[in-house]
């Protein structure tokens, strides 16, 4: 069979092969410690849980409206008044399964071939991929050398008659960094100029941690609020990452054309999933700021054990629940009588020998990097950091 050169382009996807190698390895009875795959380890807020029995039972089981039920639409319209001070109506939204396929008809009712995006790196492993799936071009500004915020003069250097729009994640998957008001100002002031889309995706937002704090673009710049769409969802903030709800919010005509492009697709997302979300966005508030106040102790954990390894080198995240470290100091020595290559290798190495997952800095278009959640048990956390500090005292 003749496959598409499109999909000639695409890479799997690898923090989810690195969780599925984790899990059979687990399923075969391995002590696997998993910080591959950025998922809170929290149970679905109780409210949820009650709200998708009750809409079982109560029949809220058929197709709904292609962009999300109105109910879902007004409270995460609410949420933003309230949260962010920013108005938006609810035929401004559209509900999707999951912030991830979002992302991806955002860009296809954006992107002809050939239209440039620019996107800081380390980025998210999809925002590439899903990219090259319209043919569009990837334009990466490096970030590893400013603290893994975009400097402004970069961007600017970066755009070209083709850019039509900036990919935005903060707080950032993979390195914790959050943007400050100043470069969102800078970067939203270049986007009006020079009239590209900012696509501003902040599923971490509720996880910032000390003193940091989490903006919103469109609060730091009004005037760029047409030009954006935001993109957020349940999975992070409330444990929800298996129901699959996302959200975008934008200009009303763009936000049409989205909500049809998704019609073609998915038609809508769970109905059940969409009633949960109703009461966990009402209702789980409490929720939220549990599971927080436990990633942020499990923050200070993993970096005092991170603190104890020899190396590697990482800056403190201020916000979602990633570490992110230098191992370029590791490539080239050998463990056991094998050759470190690069950060593949080394992740290879450690699960297959350590049964401890977490993903290559490669993946995020970075190598010489690796990613570990956090997102997991301080007893997981302890245990997965003393197989790691133990093969790396075998380095040779
Ligand atoms: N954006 C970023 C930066 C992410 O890390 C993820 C990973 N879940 C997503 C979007 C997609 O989230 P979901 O599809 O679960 O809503
Ligand atoms: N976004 C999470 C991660 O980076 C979940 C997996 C995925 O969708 O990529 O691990």
């Amino acid at each position: 069979m003749k496959l598409s050169e499109r999909t000639a382009r695409m890479e799997a996807s690898a923090t989810l092969a690195m969780t599925a190698k984790a899990k059979a390895l687990k399923a075969e009875g391995k002590p696997v410690i998993s910080f591959s795959v950025g998922e809170p380890d929290f149970d679905t807020p109780q409210c949820a849980q009650e709200a998708a029995f009750e809409a079982i039972k109560t029949g809220q089981t058929h197709y709904t409206p292609t962009s999300g039920i109105p109910e879902l639409r007004k409270a995460i319209a609410e949420y933003y008044a309230g949260h962010f001070g920013l108005k938006y109506e609810p035929t401004q939204i559209v509900v999707g399964c999951g912030a991830k396929p979002l992302l991806y008809v955002t860009l296809g009712s954006l992107i002809d071939p050939g239209d440039e995006v620019i996107i800081p790196v380390p980025a998210w492993v999809s925002y590439v991929e899903q990219l090259k799936l319209f043919d569009g071009k990837e334009v990466l500004v490096d970030t590893s050398k400013t603290g893994y915020v975009p400097d402004l003069k970069q961007i600017e250097d970066a755009i070209t008659p083709k850019t039509k729009a900036i990919m935005l994640n903060t707080p950032s998957n993979p390195t914790g960094a959050v943007y400050s008001e100043s470069v969102l100002k800078g970067i939203a002031e270049l986007a009006l100029k020079h009239k590209f889309v900012v696509i501003y995706d902040e599923i971490y937002e509720r996880m910032v941690y000390g003193n940091a704090k989490h903006y919103n673009i469109v609060q730091i710049c009004p005037d760029i609020k047409d030009q954006t769409i935001l993109i957020n969802g349940v999975s992070k903030a409330y444990a929800m990452t298996g129901w699959r709800i996302g959200y975008a919010l934008g200009e009303k005509n763009f936000m049409n054309i989205v909500s049809d492009f998704q019609g073609h697709i998915t038609s809508n997302a769970s109905s059940v999933a969409q009633w949960a979300s109703v009461a966990a966005i009402k209702n789980a508030e409490p929720d939220i700021v549990k599971m927080v106040q436990a990633f942020e102790k499990r923050r200070e954990i993993i970096l005092g054990l991170l603190n104890e390894l020899p190396y590697i080198k990482f800056s403190k995240p201020d916000g979602a629940f990633y570490v992110w470290f230098d191992i370029s100091e590791i490539i080239g020595k050998k463990w056991n009588g094998i050759e470190i290559t690069d950060d593949t290798k080394l992740c290879e190495l450690l699960l297959e020998h350590k049964f401890v997952a977490g993903v290559m800095g490669s993946a995020f278009m970075t190598p010489g990097f690796v990613r570990l959640s956090y997102a997991s048990s301080e007893d997981d956390i302890r245990e997965g950091m003393k197989r790691i500090k133990e093969f790396l005292s075998e380095i040779a």
